[in-house]
């Protein structure tokens, strides 16, 4: 990969997939809550796939979220949610360190590590980056939030991820550099953000991480989940996102969309640029 690009390039790692109950990632009543004419609607099982993407920057190289760890169910046991959500769906050229190193790169590569936010299954590989030297940057709600409670674990924040790691905070909607744009994006968790990038040829595209699951969850009308921290706030920032890609015409990639995920240009055959 060339040290320094004339353009802004996205690369997509897909790094596989956990499974879990599609009940976690999309509450539709009808679907999901079993009622009197089918009281004993099994639950669906599903894909939920992880991504992290790499973007190359004329300024800088850039990941956006790391993804699950190769340890998983030893690391998130204290959790008990590997039961819940097991990272069992991949393969050894799909962890995000075989990703990474299918475009020639490794930890020290990279300069920025942008979180979306602190949950287990994005900030796995975290600490990986921190040590080989790259700046690290989530959001003040979340850092706060992430750090502010005692015990080992809160839900999917898991302190072993990224305790005693130093992050830079930003707060509100952030122009990292040129056409690299953090976009607050809270209700997922206090402080979920989207990664908003204007390419040159694609045009704009939105990462929207956790602040929408997946298609389903976009609607129009969006559709909740089983886990969301506050959901006043998770429908405005679904909204916000909607009015912002409606704005920019924006091709969206959701969080953990099982079938968009087999639609992208995946790393290392394709990209955005
Ligand atoms: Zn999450």
């Amino acid at each position: 990969m060339a040290a320094k690009p004339d353009k802004i390039t996205a690369h997509v790692l897909a790094c596989g997939a956990m499974h879990c109950d599609l009940t976690w990632l999309l509450l539709q009543p009808g679907r999901a809550i079993t009622s009197r004419a089918n009281p004993a609607k099994p639950a669906e099982w599903t894909d939920c796939p992880t991504h992290a993407v790499l973007v190359d920057h004329p300024e800088a190289r850039i990941l956006w979220d790391t993804s699950c760890p190769r340890d998983w169910e030893d690391r998130w046991g204290p959790t008990g949610l590997q039961d819940f959500f097991p990272y069992d769906g991949v393969s050894d050229d799909e962890y995000l360190d075989a990703r990474l190193l299918q475009l020639g790169l490794a930890p020290g590569d990279i300069d920025i590590v942008i979180m979306s936010h602190l949950h287990f299954d994005h900030a796995g590989n975290v600490r990986a980056f921190a040590d080989a030297g790259a700046r690290l940057i989530c959001n003040d709600k979340e850092y706060a939030h992430a750090t502010g409670f005692s015990g080992p674990f809160a839900g999917a924040h898991l302190k072993a991820d990224y305790e005693g790691l130093t992050f830079e905070t930003v707060s509100g909607d952030t122009v990292i550099l040129p056409g690299v744009t953090v976009l607050e994006t809270p209700g997922h968790t206090p402080g979920t953000m989207s990664l908003q990038l204007d390419l040159a040829d694609t045009g704009t595209m939105i990462f929207t991480s956790d602040a929408v699951y997946m298609k389903d969850s976009y609607g129009p009308p969006a559709v909740g989940a089983a886990i969301v921290w506050n959901n006043q706030e998770w429908l405005s920032s679904v909204e916000k996102i909607r009015n912002i890609a409606q704005r920019t015409d924006a091709t969206l990639v959701f969080g953990h969309d099982p079938d968009q995920i087999r639609q992208l240009r995946i790393a290392p055959d394709g990209a955005y640029s």
